[in-house]
C-alpha cells in the first residue's frame, strides 16, 4: 500500500511540472492545464489511499472528502465556463483566495485537534504558523483584490497616506509577536493563534486595499505565489511531499510570472507594492498633453491600404477584448489570408489585463498559434510590414517608451509598430490606456485613427473587404 501512495505522489508531481511547464508555450498550454487537472485529481485519490486502513480515517471522512471534492468540481467548472475573458483576474483572484483558506484551514485543524495529524515536533509548530500566517493573508488579500476589480470595493482616503505603512508595520510586530508566543507554548497557545488569524488576516486587506485597480493584476500574481508558500507549508504540517513540491512550484512560478509582469510594465514590485504611483488614469506627467495632429480616415480608406498589402500584423489590445471581436476579427484575417496576404499578429507581454490574456482571446478565434508573434520576434519584422492594425491597444504601441526619458513609460519595452509603411488604430476615442499618458503613435505621418468599437469597426470593414472582393477565388 505505501509503494503505491509513493508511484501515484511521484506520478501526480511530474504530471504538475509537465503541466506548469507546458503552459509557458501557447502551443501546449491547454493540454498542460488538462494534465494538472489530472495531477490534482490523483493528489486527491492518492490521499484517500494513504488513510486507508488509518485508525484515525473514519468512513465518514471518506464521504466529506468525495463530497468536498465534487461540490469544489462542479462550483470551479460552472465558473470557468461563465466567465468572460476580461474578468478573468478577478476569478483568479477568488480561485487564490480559496487555495490560501484551504491552508489556512488545514493549520487550524492540526493546531486546534492535536493527534490527528503530524503534530507536536518543532517544524510541525512553525510550519503551521508559516501556514496560518499566509494563508490568511492571501485569503483575505484576494478576495480585496477580486472586490476591487469588480467595484465593489475602494479606497477609503486615510489609506492613500502614509498612516497605512504605519498600521500594517504594527499589524506586522502583532503577527511576529503571535508567532513566536504560539511556537514557545508548542502550538498550544490557542489565544496566539487566532490572534495569528486576525492579525494576518487584516495585514493581507491593509497590503491590497490601497493598490490602485490598473496595479491588481501584479499583486494577484503575487498573491498566487503566496497561496503555494502557505500550501507548501501545510504540506509540511500534514507530512504530504506532493504538497510540499506543488506548493513550491506554484509559489515559484507565481513569483516569476510576477517579475515577468513588472519588467513588460517597467515597474518595480516595490513601487507596485508600496508606491500605488501609476494606475489607469493615475498620471499624465512626463509625455502629456493634448492632441494637435490627428488624421482619421473611414473604414473604406483602411480596406482599400489593406487590399493592396503583402504583409499584415494584427496588435491585439485590451480594447479587443472589451469589445469581443475576436471572432469578427479572424473572419477578416481569413478574407486577407485567402487573397495572399501574409498576416501576423503581435503578442505583447502585457497587452491586456494579464498575460496571456491576448493568446487566449486569439485561441478562442481559432488563430493558428504559429502566427502568434512575441514582441522580440515581430519588432524586427516591422520595417518590411506594409499595414499594422492596431485594435484597441494604447501603451505596448507608444513610441515614448523609447524616445521619450521624461516619459513614465520609458524603459517600458514596446512593439516597434511606427516602422510599417502604414498604421491604422482602431478605438473608440483619443481617451489613454492604462497609464493615463499621451500616445505619440496617433500624431506620426503614417498613422490613421479609425475611430469606433473595435467589433463594429471589424464587421464594417470585413463588409468593405467583401465588397471589394478580396479573397474571393
Ligand atoms: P491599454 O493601454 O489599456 O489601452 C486600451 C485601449 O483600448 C484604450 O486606449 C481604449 O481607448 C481602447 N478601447 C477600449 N474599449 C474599446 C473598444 N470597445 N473598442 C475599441 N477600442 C477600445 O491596453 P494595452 O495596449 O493592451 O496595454 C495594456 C496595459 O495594461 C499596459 O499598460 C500594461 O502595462 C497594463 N497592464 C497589463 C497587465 C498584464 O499582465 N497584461 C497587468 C497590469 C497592467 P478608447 O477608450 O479611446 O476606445
Amino acid at each position: 500500500m505505501e509503494f503505491l501512495n509513493y508511484a501515484i505522489d511521484l506520478v501526480a508531481v511530474l504530471l504538475l511540472a509537465l503541466g506548469i511547464k507546458g503552459l509557458s508555450k501557447v502551443r501546449s498550454a491547454r493540454s498542460a492545464n488538462q494534465l494538472a487537472a489530472v495531477a490534482m485529481a490523483l493528489a486527491v485519490i492518492g490521499l484517500l489511499f494513504s488513510y486507508l486502513g488509518t485508525p484515525s480515517f473514519s468512513g465518514q471522512a471518506w464521504i466529506w472528502i468525495i463530497v468536498g471534492s465534487l461540490v469544489g468540481g462542479v462550483l470551479g467548472a460552472i465558473t470557468a465556463q461563465r466567465v468572460p475573458m476580461t474578468s478573468m483576474p478577478e476569478t483568479v483572484a477568488l480561485f487564490n483566495g480559496c487555495g490560501g483558506m484551504s491552508s489556512l484551514l488545514v493549520a487550524l485543524a492540526a493546531a486546534l485537534f492535536p493527534g490527528t495529524l503530524d503534530d507536536g515536533t518543532l517544524v510541525a509548530v512553525v510550519s503551521i504558523v508559516i501556514s496560518v500566517f499566509v494563508g490568511s493573508i492571501t485569503f483575505t488579500g484576494s478576495i480585496v483584490a477580486m472586490a476591487k476589480l469588480q467595484g465593489w470595493l475602494s479606497t477609503p482616503p486615510w489609506m492613500q497616506s502614509k498612516v497605512r505603512h504605519l498600521v500594517n508595520i504594527a499589524l506586522a510586530v502583532v503577527c511576529l509577536v503571535a508567532a513566536i508566543k504560539l511556537i514557545g507554548s508548542d502550538g498550544s497557545s490557542q489565544g496566539a493563534l487566532w490572534l495569528l488569524v486576525i492579525a494576518s488576516g487584516l495585514l493581507g486587506v491593509g497590503v491590497t486595499l490601497p493598490i490602485g485597480g490598473a496595479d491588481m493584476p501584479v499583486v494577484i500574481s503575487l498573491l498566487n505565489s503566496y497561496s503555494g508558500v502557505a500550501a507548501a507549508a501545510a504540506g509540511f504540517v500534514v507530512g504530504s511531499q506532493l504538497l510540499i513540491v506543488a506548493g513550491a512550484m506554484v509559489g515559484a512560478a507565481g513569483l516569476i510570472l510576477t517579475q515577468v509582469m513588472c519588467d513588460g510594465m517597467n515597474r518595480s514590485l516595490v513601487s507596485v507594492l508600496f508606491g500605488g504611483a501609476l494606475g489607469a488614469g493615475a498620471s499624465t506627467a512626463g509625455g502629456g498633453g493634448e492632441y494637435t495632429n490627428i488624421t482619421s480616415c473611414s473604414v473604406e480608406e483602411c480596406a482599400l491600404t489593406l487590399e493592396a498589402a503583402e504583409r499584415v500584423v494584427i496588435v491585439p489590445g485590451y480594447g479587443l477584448a472589451v469589445a469581443q471581436a475576436q471572432h469578427t476579427l479572424r473572419e477578416v484575417t481569413r478574407s486577407l489570408e485567402a487573397a495572399g496576404i501574409q498576416v501576423d499578429y503581435a503578442i505583447h507581454p502585457v497587452a491586456g489585463r494579464m498575460p496571456g490574456h491576448m493568446n487566449v482571446l486569439l485561441a478562442e478565434a481559432d488563430v493558428p498559434y504559429e502566427q502568434l508573434k512575441e514582441m522580440d520576434v515581430i519588432n524586427p519584422d516591422f520595417p518590411a510590414t506594409d499595414v499594422v492594425l492596431v485594435l484597441g491597444a494604447n501603451d505596448v504601441v507608444n513610441p515614448q517608451a523609447k524616445n521619450d526619458p521624461n516619459s513614465p513609460l520609458y524603459g517600458m519595452p514596446v512593439l516597434d509598430v511606427q516602422q510599417a509603411r502604414t498604421v491604422f488604430v482602431v478605438k473608440r476615442g483619443m481617451s489613454a490606456g492604462y497609464s493615463g499618458i499621451k500616445n505619440d503613435l496617433f500624431e506620426l505621418a503614417n498613422t490613421s485613427m479609425v475611430f469606433g468599437d473595435a467589433k463594429k469597426v471589424l464587421g464594417d470593414l470585413l463588409g468593405e473587404l467583401k465588397e471589394l472582393g478580396v479573397g474571393k477565388k
